[in-house]
């Protein structure tokens, strides 16, 4: 697939493997430089291998038995060697440790093999896209650890019989063992229950663990992301928002149901959803939206896909964000 991507997506990606390149010889001739000063004896080894092709040219030139002189250099040159790598033995190096080690040994952190785009380069490409669509995400609250379980009523609600807290209890669990165990073959999730039940608390736990284990993360209020891609569609900014959220390892939208209604954000939401489905990638969508509400607002293209192939979850209790501030006044 070809993507593009803005001038200052490639320039980081760029700067990274100039990173990569100026590590990878540095430490190979820092490498060097130790083994020389412990065994000066390499400095003589290496030229005289160097030079070794210099004596079969003069044997060629010389005349005489040029088969039999070029045996002799050859083996020689094998005797160099086997010095060189006994010499290297005793400091528990090789002589291919003075090569250069890339992170990329295909395109040796050119980011190019063979004339075309190598896929280290268009990994780094995705995750500079990801992280500048997700440049947002607040830091704070997005520890699974921090998600207060108190908050939720212990006592069973009166129409289905479970306690809030225990059924809350059960999203946390499932949504860490989900960040934990998480693979672009993971399923999508749906997030639904009233605002302030800690649906963004949890998405925010989810990207921070998923984004740490090195898949590609986009997470966003769907507001927000959805009027990047107006903008960029618009001409107004350019970017590549749009490959990333159909590309990225993982795509959280939060929110969604609260951005404007419009027919162009509509079609974006089905384009992300349909692509993604399509791609078999995993999203997961927050919404305060019932499963009525969804196929009134997004009709029934988008809201069969969502119910089609995501796992819901439900978040129950009191808004959790009304309740601390009443705890903090009191
Ligand atoms: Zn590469």
């Amino acid at each position: 697939m070809a993507v593009a991507y803005s001038r200052e997506i490639y320039e980081e990606a760029a700067a990274e493997l100039e990173r990569r390149r100026i590590k990878a010889n540095t430490e190979a001739a820092a490498l060097r430089e130790r083994m020389l000063a412990a065994e000066p004896r390499i400095r003589e080894i290496e030229q005289a291998m160097a030079g070794a092709s210099l004596l079969v040219a003069r044997a060629v030139l010389n005349g005489g038995d040029v088969e039999a002189a070029v045996e002799r250099i050859k083996q020689e040159n094998l005797d160099l060697q086997a010095e060189m790598a006994a010499l290297l033995h005793r400091h528990g190096e090789t002589a291919d440790n003075f090569e250069p080690r890339y992170t990329c040994p295909k395109c040796q952190d050119t980011g190019y093999a063979q004339g075309r785009m190598c896929g280290c380069l268009e990994s780094l490409l995705r995750e500079a896209a990801c992280r500048r669509l997700s440049r947002t995400i607040p830091m704070k609250l997005t520890r699974f650890e921090e998600m207060d379980l108190d908050f939720y009523p212990a006592a069973p609600d009166p129409k289905t019989g479970v306690s809030p807290r225990a059924r809350m209890g059960d999203v946390l669990a499932y949504c860490r063992c989900y960040a934990a165990d998480f693979s672009p073959e993971s399923p999508s999730l749906l997030f639904q229950g009233p605002t302030g039940t800690g649906k963004t608390h949890l998405s925010l736990a989810i990207a921070r663990t998923v984004a740490e284990k090195g898949f590609t993360v986009v997470y966003g209020p769907a507001q927000q992301l959805l009027h990047q891609l107006e903008k960029e569609h618009f001409g107004r900014a350019g970017g590549d928002s749009e490959d990333a959220l159909e590309q990225s390892d993982l795509l959280i939208l939060d929110d969604l149901g609260t951005e404007f209604s419009t027919p162009f954000y509509t079609s974006c939401v089905y384009n992300i959803v349909n692509s993604r489905m399509l791609a078999g990638l995993p999203t997961i969508i927050s919404t305060n939206l019932n499963q009525k509400q969804l196929l009134e607002r997004y009709g029934e293209a988008i809201t069969s896909r969502i119910t089609g192939t995501f796992q819901p979850l439900l978040f129950w209790g009191k808004d959790i964000r009304q309740l601390k501030l009443r705890q903090k006044l009191q």
